[in-house]
């Protein structure tokens, strides 16, 4: 059975592990409108984002 030469170094194996992204997006939902926006984005249905208005709401 095929063995590693040598153990692999912590650097190498944490490079290769930069490209293990999560493949689904992460969805919370907004605090004022409940709508399902993503985190630390501005909510797309109205707007807030940290209690904040960013733009007018879209209505
Ligand atoms: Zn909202």
């Amino acid at each position: 059975m095929a063995v590693p030469k040598r153990r692999m170094s912590k650097m190498k194996g944490r490079k290769r592990r930069t490209h293990y992204t999560a493949l689904t997006p992460t969805v919370v939902t907004c605090a004022s409108c409940g709508a399902p926006t993503r985190p630390h984005f501005a909510c797309p249905s109205c707007g807030q984002y940290r209690g904040r208005q960013t733009r007018p709401a879209a209505e």
